[in-house]
């Protein structure tokens, strides 16, 4: 008798595990406490990941496959994982032990230590999942000084023969990005987002009824997100058909009254394994491919660089730099997130918006996450390790891996510039040029100083100031250093004080 341990993230119903059906193997999922406290998560995402490890099982059972499913309120589950499994083996008079790679560091050494101390056979096979190995990266990369994504990028769009013909893209260019960055025209109504209407709410009483601490709110009768194969597979569709043709255009902006825009909403569904990142990317290109007309290169060709490029380039940057990576600090930022980051209750209108939404959906997307709440951490000063547990807990697509290298590395260059090549600090220029929070705001966006002046303007000025040994030499900051020492005397320094005072009562803003 064999027992194979699957995860709560690995439930890729197309793993050759399960090519065949015997009675000689076992198969275990559990609720874990390990998974559910080891971060402040949302409501929802704990609710997602147990509502489809729960249908999962259940479709492989009534496929023929020995499942045993230890629910949070087993009495046989000890809520060890590791105690568990030694049960299991000893209850089945097991032989071998099985698991799949996972995909988080913590798991992995946890893993590898339990089987170190097995007596019987143990095995550890891949997931089947992702389009590069675990080490592909750092090999990839291996004696450079900096990793490129735009290269890696490259090099798997020729493996895989994605949008090329023969060694050249297909359309002439690797990269349309340059094209993709239009704010949304006032008067343009992006389509209604397709949500999924599950009653969850026997699960919800569940974790509540367990203490779990968690945040966020939920529509626990029509619950949003798809929890099934069949579910995220209509989101899919749903995508290709309504949202493909303007995905790349409108990638980059913000609107105070939609969530998703036309972002596909796919990261749960992929990062659970429901749904494969080739499959996806195939039906999005032969969508593309049969509707020209309609669909313009710039469209697909964005998309095709989220997930072929950017999603498995973050995964081997992860296991390349894991664990250092999760202690890097490069500015020493010390500073508490503010309150407000579990309320959404700021005046400050992006931030209301992005955080409020992430409170009610789970969900932002990358200019959301990536512009607004973490730009004004990374000009604030916030810890990097307060940030990342925010982002860890509220976003139901958070699995460490795709996490911490966005929110660490490229959100607040506390890798020092690993995965971007500056920060991505900005004033309420930007947000202005990309959204329409700014019209309706309590902050003025052009004013620096002043009670109503937008606190980004005084922190971006303060941020490169108190950074000037680490950045001035970065050759893509340069600018920022000449404005600054262009500006007269007399603004700088109340630029700066504006800044301090904003620090100074930062919960207030
Ligand atoms: P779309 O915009 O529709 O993009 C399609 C897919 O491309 C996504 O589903 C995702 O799988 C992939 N993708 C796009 N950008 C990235 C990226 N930078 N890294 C990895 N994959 C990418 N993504 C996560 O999956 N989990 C996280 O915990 C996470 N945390 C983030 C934290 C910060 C601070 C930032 C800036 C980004 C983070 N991202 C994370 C990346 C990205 O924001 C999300 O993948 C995306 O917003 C998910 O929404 P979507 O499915 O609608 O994406
Ligand atoms: Fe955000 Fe400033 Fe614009 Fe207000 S004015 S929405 S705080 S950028």
């Amino acid at each position: 008798m064999t027992l194979r341990l699957l995860l709560g993230d690995q439930l890729n119903h197309k793993h050759s595990w399960f090519d065949t059906v015997s009675d000689n193997v076992i198969y275990v999922m559990m609720e874990m406490r390990q998974e559910t406290d080891y971060v402040n998560h949302h409501i929802q995402k704990i609710v997602a990941f147990f509502a489809a490890m729960r249908s999962f099982a259940e479709e492989k059972e009534s496929q023929g496959h020995k499942f045993i499913y230890f629910p949070l309120d087993d009495k046989r589950n000890t809520q060890s994982l590791t105690d568990n499994i030694s049960w299991l083996i000893k209850e089945n008079d097991c032989e071998k032990f099985e698991y799949q790679l996972p995909d988080e560091y913590r798991l992995d050494i946890q893993l590898k230590q339990f089987c170190e101390g097995l007596e019987i056979q143990h095995n550890a096979a891949d997931t089947e999942h992702f389009l590069t190995k675990r080490d592909h990266i750092a090999t990839f990369f291996s004696g450079k000084k900096t990793f490129v994504m735009e290269s890696f990028y490259r090099s798997m769009r020729k493996e895989y023969n994605i949008l090329m013909d023969g060694d050249e893209p297909a359309t002439g260019q690797w990269n349309y990005d340059a094209d993709n960055r239009k704010k949304l025209p006032k008067d343009h109504r992006p389509v209604k987002p397709l949500t999924f209407d599950e009653d969850v709410s026997e699960l919800t009483q569940l974790i509540k009824k367990h203490g779990i601490k968690t945040i966020g709110n939920i529509r626990e009768k029509d619950f949003i997100w798809p929890t099934t194969r069949a579910e995220c597979l209509k989101l899919l569709d749903f995508f290709v058909d309504e949202c493909l043709e303007n995905f790349g255009t409108f990638e980059d902006s913000m609107a105070a009254e939609y969530w998703s825009i036309y972002h596909s909403r796919l990261s749960f569904a992929m990062n659970s394994k429901l749904l494969s990142p080739l499959e996806v990317v195939k039906k999005a290109v032969e969508k593309w491919r049969n509707n020209q007309e309609q669909i313009s290169i710039s469209q697909i060709e964005g998309f095709v660089r989220q997930i072929i490029g950017w999603r498995e380039y973050m995964r081997g940057i992860y296991w390349m730099k894991m664990p250092e990576f999760g202690t890097m600090n490069f500015f020493e930022n010390e500073r508490k997130l503010p309150e407000w980051y579990w309320t959404g209750k700021t005046k400050m209108n992006c931030l209301k918006h992005s955080i409020s939404q992430s409170l009610d959906n789970a969900y932002a997307h990358h200019i959301q996450r990536l512009m607004i709440t973490g730009n004004f951490a990374l000009i604030a000063g916030i810890s990097p390790d307060e940030v990342d547990s925010w982002y860890l807990g509220i976003y139901i697509d958070a699995i460490e891996w795709a996490e911490i290298t966005n929110t660490r590395g490229m959100s607040q260059f506390a890798d020092g510039g690993i995965v971007g090549t500056k920060p991505y600090a900005a004033s309420a220029n930007y947000i202005n040029k990309m959204s329409n929070y700014c019209s309706s705001c309590f902050y003025e966006k052009k004013e620096k100083v002043g009670e109503k002046a937008c606190p980004f303007n005084s922190l971006y000025w303060h941020f490169h100031v108190r950074n000037r040994e680490k950045l001035e030499k970065n050759p893509r900051i340069g600018m920022v250093y000449r404005m600054l020492d262009k500006m007269n005397d007399g603004d700088r320094s109340r630029i700066l004080e504006q800044a301090e005072i904003n620090l100074e009562r930062i919960d207030e803003l």
